[in-house]
Order: C-alpha cells, then sequence, then structure tokens
C-alpha cells in the first residue's frame, strides 16, 4: 500500500487538521484530574454537536440521511487527526459505531428517518444490549424473550454488561421471539426506548470508582412491531453487522491510548537506586518491545485500511489488530504501573502522564473481554484467517428449549 495521501485525501486532512486546531484546543491535553462522569457526558455531547456543525460527522452516510456523503477514507483521515486530540466521543461511541449503522441497515425507512439524524447530532445516546448472565460469547444463548402481543411485542429478561445503559434514551435489544428454533435462528431484534415503563438500568461498581456499565431488567416491556429491525427470526443475521461494525470499532488502539512515546518519559524521570530507569537494560528491552507492537498494530491496521481505500471490506484481520492491541496495553501499563511503584497505584492524582497510565491499567483489562474476548478472536484466527479445523458446536441445530440452561 501507498501510505502517502492523494491529492484530495491530502486537501482534506490539511482542512480537517485546521478545523481541529482551531476547535479542539479545550481538549488537546489530559486534564489535570479525570473527568468525572457528569463532566465527561457533558463533554461528549458539546464535542458532537460541535463535530456536527462542523461537518465531521456521518462522514461516509448517506447525505439525505444527515451525513456527509464521502468516502471510508475520509473518515479514517478525519478520526486519525481527530486522535491526536483529547476529543471526548466515548459516549457516542457504541451508537454511532455499531447500534445507528445497524438500524441504518436492517431498519425500515421510518426507523432511519426517526433515528439516525438524532444520533449523528449528539440529542440522543445509545446502547447495545446483547450479552446476558448466560450468553456471552456464545451470544445466540440469550434468553431474554420477546412475545408478540397485537401490534407489539412484550420484552422481559436481563441484560449485562450494558455499557452507558443508564445514559441511553435508546438501546438495540436482541430478544429471543421463538424458542423451538435452533438457537440461531430464533432471535429478533429491535429498538427499545430505554426510558420505556419496565425498563430498570443498575449500574455496576468497576475497580477504578466509575460505573460504565449495567444490569439491565425488563419486565413486561412493550416495544411496537414498527420497531423491529430486520425480519423475525433473523435478529443473529442482524447481529453479524453489529458484531462486524464492532470489530471494526474496538479493532484498532484507541486513539488516546498510551504507548511508547509514554513509557519511555516515564522511564527518563524515574530515578533509582541505579540510575535513571531509562538506562536499565531491561526496561529498555520492554520499551522496544512496546514500540514492535505498536508497529505490528499500525501495518496491520494499514491492511484493513488498504483493503477499505480499494472498496474491499476488511477481512478477519481485524481480529489480530484487537487481540494484540488489548493485551500489549496491558502488558504496557502494568510495566508502567511497578516502575512508578507506590505512586502508579494513586487514582485520581494530579499528574496528568500518571493519571493516563493509570486509566489505561484498569481499562485494558476490560478490552480483553469486550468485542470478542482474547480466546473467542483467536478461534476465529485459526479458523477463518489460517483455516483450521472448526470450534465444537454441539448444541448448533438443537431446538433452543431443548439446550440445558448451563
Ligand atoms: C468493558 C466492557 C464493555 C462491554 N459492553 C457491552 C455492551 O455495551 N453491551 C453488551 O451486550 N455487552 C457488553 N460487554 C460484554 C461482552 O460482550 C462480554 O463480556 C463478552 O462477550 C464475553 O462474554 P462473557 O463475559 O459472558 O464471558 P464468557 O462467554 O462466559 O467467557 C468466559 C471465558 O470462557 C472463554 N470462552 C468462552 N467460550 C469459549 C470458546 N468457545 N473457546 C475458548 N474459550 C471460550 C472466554 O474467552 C472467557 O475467558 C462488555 C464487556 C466489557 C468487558
Amino acid at each position: 500500500m501507498d501510505f502517502n495521501d492523494t491529492p484530495t485525501d491530502a486537501e482534506y486532512r490539511a482542512t480537517a487538521r485546521a478545523w481541529l486546531a482551531a476547535n479542539a484546543t479545550e481538549y488537546r491535553d489530559p486534564p489535570a484530574t479525570p473527568h468525572t462522569r457528569a463532566e465527561m457526558v457533558a463533554a461528549s455531547r458539546a464535542w458532537q454537536k460541535k463535530k456536527h456543525a462542523a461537518g465531521y460527522t456521518g462522514i461516509t452516510w448517506p447525505k439525505a440521511m444527515g451525513g456527509q456523503g464521502l468516502s471510508p477514507m475520509h473518515s479514517i483521515i478525519f478520526n486519525q487527526e481527530q486522535s491526536k486530540y483529547h476529543a471526548p466521543s466515548e459516549l457516542f461511541a457504541i451508537g454511532l459505531g455499531m447500534c445507528i449503522p445497524t438500524v441504518f441497515t436492517h431498519g425500515s425507512p421510518a426507523l432511519v428517518d426517526r433515528y439516525v439524524a438524532p444520533a449523528l447530532a449528539g440529542d440522543e445516546v445509545w446502547c447495545q444490549l446483547f450479552s446476558e448472565p448466560s450468553a456471552g460469547s456464545d451470544l445466540a444463548g440469550i434468553r431474554t424473550k420477546a412475545v408478540k402481543d397485537g401490534d407489539d411485542w412484550v420484552i422481559d429478561g436481563q441484560k449485562v454488561w450494558t455499557t452507558n445503559a443508564h445514559l441511553s434514551d435508546f438501546g438495540i435489544i436482541v430478544t429471543r421471539t421463538d424458542p423451538s428454533a435452533p438457537k440461531h435462528k430464533g432471535l429478533t431484534m429491535f429498538v427499545v426506548d430505554m426510558h420505556a415503563p419496565g425498563v430498570e438500568a443498575r449500574p455496576l461498581k468497576q475497580m477504578s470508582g466509575g460505573s460504565d456499565f449495567n444490569e439491565v431488567f425488563f419486565t413486561g416491556v412493550r416495544v411496537s412491531d414498527s420497531h423491529r429491525v430486520g425480519a423475525v427470526g433473523e435478529g443473529w443475521k442482524v447481529s453479524l453487522t453489529r458484531l462486524m461494525n464492532e470489530r471494526l470499532a474496538v479493532g484498532g488502539k484507541p486513539g488516546h491510548a498510551p504507548g511508547y512515546r509514554d513509557l519511555m518519559a516515564l522511564a527518563a524521570d524515574i530515578e533509582t537506586e541505579f540510575g535513571l530507569a531509562i538506562e536499565a537494560r531491561d526496561v529498555r528491552q520492554r520499551i522496544a518491545a512496546t514500540y514492535i507492537a505498536d508497529e505490528g498494530i499500525k501495518l496491520t491496521q494499514m491492511r484493513a485500511l488498504s483493503a477499505l481505500s480499494k472498496g474491499e471490506a476488511p477481512g478477519p484481520e481485524q481480529s489480530i489488530s484487537k487481540v494484540v492491541v488489548a493485551k500489549t496495553m496491558q502488558e504496557m501499563a502494568a510495566f508502567a504501573m511497578d516502575l512508578s511503584e507506590a505512586a502508579g497505584f494513586v487514582t485520581g492524582g494530579t499528574e496528568p502522564r500518571l493519571a493516563k497510565l493509570q486509566g489505561s491499567y484498569m481499562a485494558s483489562a476490560g478490552l480483553r473481554i469486550a468485542g470478542g474476548t482474547d480466546e473467542i478472536l483467536r478461534n476465529i484466527i485459526a479458523e477463518r484467517v489460517l483455516g483450521l479445523p472448526g470450534d465444537m458446536r454441539p448444541d448448533k441445530d438443537t431446538p433452543f428449549n431443548e439446550i440445558r440452561a448451563a
């Protein structure tokens, strides 16, 4: 692949760069103290609205739907430039990266008309309601049911690990509508109003002290059939769109994530009884290993970009990136914590560089699970990249109501 921009891409990059320099200044440096949840929500909303007004949201989406009608390369260029700033996009990442593309691809024109534009404008926040206490990696094992009642469906059950459910206005939910069909076949997806009677989001407390995700209980929640996404019983197929978008969204290294430069800067400042940490051979080896992994991730990402630039869909190589990104982030952050000795575990400190590494340390374990665990991604790489024999799936064709609960 030619890594240089085409003249048109270079022009777009220069315009985006100038706009970001003028508008993202306040987000350029990490805050002296980490944002509180309320500050993150307010900053995310403000940033989304600012980008929307300037034409930097929905870059690849049709103009008729509030997008910009540009190519995936334009979107990648903007994201590359944006990642140089402290741009708070967390609140909208799931909605715009995963939920809205699913509604967009499989929803009725009325659903697309109603939901896409407000999400792009930063007016409505979305969550994805897939995982359950007994269904995570084995997503097709979900038990939340939806039963038809007139023009409505009635939803009962429980979801878990739902990021931002307590802050969301809407969610996409996958439900079981035909328990007598094999597990992948009796599923149907809906758009659900998170403020509807019978929806209760209970935030879960994390080790960082924050509460990013939730248990969500559904008790007799009514959803109109007009809010079905895709055909009845086709929820698995619809979920695959969402999974592909999720792997694309989480496959790369997060722009704000620390890298080998952060480790180098830290090691250059830390005095040990034998001199500066950066002068120690084992520390230098760890920095070099982080650099090699970062470069490998960058080049694997380039392969995906290369596919996108030729109008092809990125393949299972995204799984490779995600496995390496999450593992490298966790090992690098753990090493940084070790280097910082006692200071490494003082969370919420006023030292922005340490706050960034501490945040990464605590988030990286979750990254090895979210969007497909390391083991599931390795199965995908084994089967779809290396062509090895498939994982055992003994209950694939068994009617769901004949599968014994774990
Ligand atoms: C930070 C974070 C955010 C999340 N946000 C959301 C969200 O917004 N919405 C949502 O729906 N879910 C969300 N999740 C849930 C996430 O999708 C699941 O945690 C994930 O799919 C794993 O499922 P599980 O936790 O049930 O683990 P399990 O599937 O029970 O897995 C337990 C262990 O068994 C291993 N394992 C399972 N099956 C196999 C196999 N076939 N071969 C080899 N090993 C296997 C797994 O790798 C894992 O180590 C989030 C999770 C995290 C950590």
